[in-house]
């Protein structure tokens, strides 16, 4: 690498800030740690700032009663993502002294302020829709010695209030901006502007650019994304969930399993249990259906196999119930931020006949997978006398899942 290519901007240190209480998202949880498609919004957030490679290392700034809540979005971060945060630092009673907190940190870890112009991104934990345009765009920005956010043009009226709460004027739209976050910065003289506006009691500034604006700098604007919404409101985070659903991809998972029937007076089929003239031989109770189902649901998440995740040489699943193994799966789906859909199940014997478990079984596929019965298929077969099902040595089952999952 040449000295010109190592000048080039490798890795920009960027402070999140997650440490507000956000009170007006309604009761629960601080909306920064609420979920969305089933994943806490900070996770969302920094998977998507880490998915630009020149960013790093990350500084989240957390109110302290959040310590386990935020080490939890951490465990869910995958491992190299992991290494580019540094240890979480607790804020302060506003976002101005939460970032200036980030910043002193980040100051003493990654010494960023004795490069006279290294940048720095402030970034708001609760915009998680902040898009690698959008961040090519503060990039850009940050390669030069420049204070710049990302704004967008007001396309509302916005009118003055006076003191009776009556219209008290009309604002020139085309001088207003509607401003976002990231906000780049240099390193250096945003620290010091933090430090000044605290030395003279100012702690209530919304954004990094007034605290610049205060210290005397030129702030520019560029162009930010109208999709890179700030979650304030309980309307908010309806509409955030509608568009994470909307980006989720369909994918399929196929699942296959075989007993060999053996003596005994009863099989599992679809977690029901059926009086029949001989048992199944299996190391769990052998139920083909929820096997199947189980892998079928493994295969959507390309996320090994049932016999990977409960192997037969485990003495703790000898007679398991399977209904587990199914939980298991659909636990996984949802841990992916992912929601099944609908699945498809066929049964391949002579006997015993599913007609009169039918209801029952749904019943159980129906808890199961979270689905309505109209989101189930459930068929049987014979094998025409045919093969091993077709000469009653066993039982098999095929089953497909459909899961909609995060891109
Ligand atoms: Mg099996």
């Amino acid at each position: 690498m040449t000295m010109h290519e190592h000048h080039s901007q490798t890795s920009v240190p960027l402070v999140l800030v997650a440490a507000g209480r956000g009170h007006r998202a309604g009761e629960g949880l601080p909306k920064q740690y609420r979920l969305l498609a089933g994943v806490p919004v900070l996770v969302h957030t920094l998977n998507a700032v880490l998915s630009d490679a020149r960013i790093g290392p990350v500084q989240c700034v957390i109110h302290p009663d959040d310590l386990t809540l935020y080490q939890a979005c951490i465990d869910q971060l995958d491992h190299a993502a992991q290494t580019r945060l540094l240890p979480a630092v607790p804020g302060g009673q506003t976002r101005q002294e939460s970032v200036k907190a980030g910043l002193e940190a980040l100051c003493l870890t990654a010494g960023a302020e004795h490069r006279p112009f290294a940048p720095v991104l402030i970034h708001d934990a609760a915009r998680p829709f902040v898009s690698a345009d959008l961040l090519e765009r503060a990039m850009t920005m940050a390669a030069h010695p420049v204070a710049a956010i990302p704004a967008l043009a007001v396309t509302d009226t916005l009118k003055w209030v006076d003191e009776d709460g009556r219209v008290g004027g009309t604002a020139e739209r085309s001088r207003l901006r509607a401003v976002q976050t990231p906000q780049v910065f240099g390193f250096a003289p945003l620290l010091a502007a933090h430090r000044q506006a605290a030395l003279a009691g100012q702690n209530d500034l919304t954004d990094d650019a007034a605290v610049m604006e205060q210290a005397g700098h030129r702030v520019h604007f560029f162009a930010g994304d109208p999709d890179n919404i700030k979650l304030t409101l309980e309307q908010d985070f309806r509409m955030a969930e509608a568009k994470m659903q909307a980006a989720m991809i369909p994918v399929t998972g196929l699942g296959y399993d075989v007993h060999a029937f053996t003596t005994g007076d009863h099989v599992w089929l679809g977690g029901v249990k059926i009086a029949h003239d001989r048992g199944v031989r299996a190391h769990s109770d052998g139920d083909v259906i929820l096997h199947a189902l189980t892998d079928a649901l493994l295969g959507a998440l390309a996320d090994g196999d049932i016999g990977q995740h409960f192997p037969p040489s485990d003495e703790q699943w000898r007679g398991a119930s399977s209904d587990r193994f199914v939980q298991f799966a659909v636990d996984r789906i949802h841990q992916r931020g992912g929601r099944l859909v609908h699945v498809d199940i066929t049964l391949v014997c002579e006997t015993p006949r599913l007609g009169p478990h039918r209801t029952d079984i749904l019943g159980v596929l129906s808890r199961l997978c979270g689905l309505p019965t109209t989101k189930i298929g459930l068929k049987a077969t014979t094998s025409e006398k045919m093969g091993f099902a077709g000469r009653g040595e066993g039982l098999a089952a095929q089953a497909i899942a459909t899961v909609l999952l995060p891109e």
